[in-house]
């Protein structure tokens, strides 16, 4: 999908500016570098910063998003716009070759060229080699734009030659809102967002059935606190053990409790923005009013603290669980 500056402006205030100014003032350098984390918007925006030099009839700062080179640009066909990326796990130095070959010729149409290389990190020692000598000679009217997640692993001569956008993490709203883009459904999303902050970790996250699954359980088992002991005991030796059977994997199960336990707080202060398993809200309501919050104070607490008892003793996970349910037990 297109980005609009007003996207943009909303993710990425600082680099919008930045960009919207250069522009405004004729200054757009010969060579950018776009750092950030994935989902961070760096090639929708090297992409709008494209359509906008090139666009037929631009608004101020904006493309027209509808013209010949526009359309063209959003569907990687504009004959002076290359986008390049890795190959098979890097950017080799035939690629870098090529491009410099495609730039030694006119512009197929205009006085103007830009190329963006994805990944610019994977860049092989002689593609960067290329590529530095390439950014050292400029072509007038050529503009490049590198993008990487890992700025630091490039040629301090080639990041030295060129002007640095860095690229703020996504809020944990904000990543849930890309991971749905990637078709994760919303409940899970949410939670996958706020348990990292890496938007490859918390896809590959969401879209592993562990997970939703995880997600089934901790709901159950809260539900299950409120029934007789020897219920709750069977309940968490039939299934959850055999589910968070590996620390880390309780570890998790321990934060996606911890998130309900918070979510009954946010309800209870009817903040239902906070609310994260928001497709459970009638239960949650429910378990909610019955709760005083005290309690589910005093349970995020007996939660963090087995969390802390996981991660720094050898403490057995089956007897920490049991310590637990019967210390959160209503
Ligand atoms: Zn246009």
């Amino acid at each position: 999908m297109a980005m609009r500056w007003e996207q943009l402006a909303k993710r990425q205030p600082v680099v919008a500016k930045m960009l919207q100014s250069a522009l405004e003032k004729g200054r757009i350098s010969h060579a950018y570098l776009f750092e950030g984390q994935r989902g961070t918007g760096k090639k929708a925006a090297s992409l709008l910063l494209a359509k906008r030099l090139f666009c037929l009839s631009p608004i101020g700062v904006s493309p027209c998003l509808e013209c010949r080179n526009c359309r063209r640009i959003d569907s990687g066909n504009h004959p002076d716009v290359r986008v390049i990326g890795p190959d098979g796990g890097s950017i080799k130095k035939e690629q870098i070759e090529w491009l410099q070959q495609e730039f030694s010729k006119t512009a197929v149409e205009s006085d103007k060229k830009m190329y963006i290389v994805e990944y610019a990190d994977q860049m092989t020692t002689s593609a960067a080699n290329s590529l530095l000598k390439f950014l050292e000679e400029p072509h007038p009217g050529t503009v490049a734009v590198l993008l990487t997640e890992q700025y630091h692993r490039l040629l301090e001569t080639i990041v030295s030659r060129c002007q640095v956008l860095s690229f703020r993490p996504l809020s944990p709203v904000e990543l849930a809102q890309e991971l749905v883009e990637e078709h994760v459904p919303l409940p899970l999303a949410l939670l996958a967002a706020h348990l990292t902050n890496s938007f490859e970790e918390a896809l590959a996250l969401a879209q592993d059935s562990w997970f939703a699954e995880a997600r089934t359980l901790v709901l159950q088992w809260y539900e299950m606190l409120g029934k007789p002991k020897l219920h709750l005991l069977f309940f968490i030796h039939d299934r959850l053990f055999p589910h968070f059977l590996e620390s880390h994997q309780l570890d998790l199960g321990l934060d996606l409790l911890l998130y309900l336990y918070r979510d009954l707080l946010h309800i209870q202060a009817g903040q239902m923005d906070g609310v994260l398993y928001r497709d459970q809200l009638d239960r949650l309501q429910r378990w909610a009013l019955a709760c005083p919050q005290r309690r589910i104070v005093a349970g995020m607490e007996a939660i963090l603290q087995a969390k802390t008892r996981l991660n720094t003793t050898n403490m057995s996970t089956a007897l920490l669980v049991e310590q637990l349910v019967l210390q959160l037990k209503r």
